[in-house]
């Protein structure tokens, strides 16, 4: 936790940080107490969880897209990440978190309100499916995803709940340059342009960067105009027949 306190303390003052701080270390708490009953994660070990899921969540917190953004939505959120780290540094953001395991969106949603969260509301469903409905298609700032699909599908699961001139990134491994140019003209249908493709990082005013190890990528995407109406496709079709 402590590298985690002291990005808060930097960015937010030490008052503040407390109060942050012990969010994040409760949310890991009752991750890890609902574990051993429902599989939320895979790490397990303190330091790892705090690096992988908080650090690595908050790596798109100094962006203009999330500064700019009023509504987020996280797809595949699973345990809650990124959402969570992002709702709980950004408490006047509203987050949509979806997942298609309901066990998991109720455990998670349990978790935001015993934490105090009031910007998070869980949503049980496929991408596929509230992709096209009224309720959330293009009524979103910012679309954020991590280890989901491969970039193509994820588009498709994403860039229909964007609005344009909105954002979509994509949280992505170290193969992030070859996805995103076997997925240019996938992003093009929908609506989307490539915008960069950057390391993760999250620096200190020292210049320590507190993701120099994780090495993952991050992947920015601008939605530009409407995505056509018959995407995403059925629910099962984009994994199993991506854009090309
Ligand atoms: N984003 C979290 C993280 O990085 O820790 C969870 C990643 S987990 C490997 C992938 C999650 O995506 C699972 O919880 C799965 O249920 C969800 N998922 C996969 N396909 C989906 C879809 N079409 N619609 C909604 N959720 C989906």
């Amino acid at each position: 936790m402590e590298r985690l306190e002291k990005l808060l303390t930097e960015r937010f003052g030490e008052k503040r940080a407390a109060k942050l701080a012990d969010r994040f270390s409760k949310y890991m708490e009752m991750t890890l107490n609902w574990n051993e009953k429902v599989n939320l994660t895979s790490i397990t070990e303190p330091a790892e969880f705090v690096e992988k899921h908080f650090l690595d969540s908050l790596s798109i917190m100094d962006s203009y897209e999330i500064e700019d953004a009023e509504k987020i939505i996280d797809i595949g959120t699973g345990g809650g990440f990124p959402g969570i780290p992002l709702a709980i540094v950004f408490p006047e953001k509203k987050f949509t978190l979806v997942d298609s395991l309901d066990k998991r969106m109720k455990i998670v949603q349990q978790m935001a309100d015993e934490i105090g969260l009031k910007n998070v509301t869980t949503v049980h469903g496929r991408a596929e499916d509230l992709g096209q409905s009224k309720q959330y298609r293009e009524k979103f700032d910012l679309c954020v995803s991590r280890a989901v699909a491969n970039l193509s599908t994820l588009s498709e699961y994403c860039l229909p709940f964007v609005k344009v001139e909105g954002s979509f990134i994509a949280f992505k491994g170290p193969d992030a340059e070859e996805e995103a140019m076997a997925a240019e003209n996938a992003i093009m249908e929908l609506g989307g342009a490539l915008a960069d493709i950057e390391e993760a990082g999250l620096f200190m005013d020292d210049g320590t960067d507190l993701l120099a190890d994780v090495g993952h990528m991050l992947v920015h995407i601008d939605k530009e105009s409407k995505t056509p109406k018959k995407y995403p496709r059925k629910a099962g079709i984009p994994s199993k027949n991506p854009l090309k």
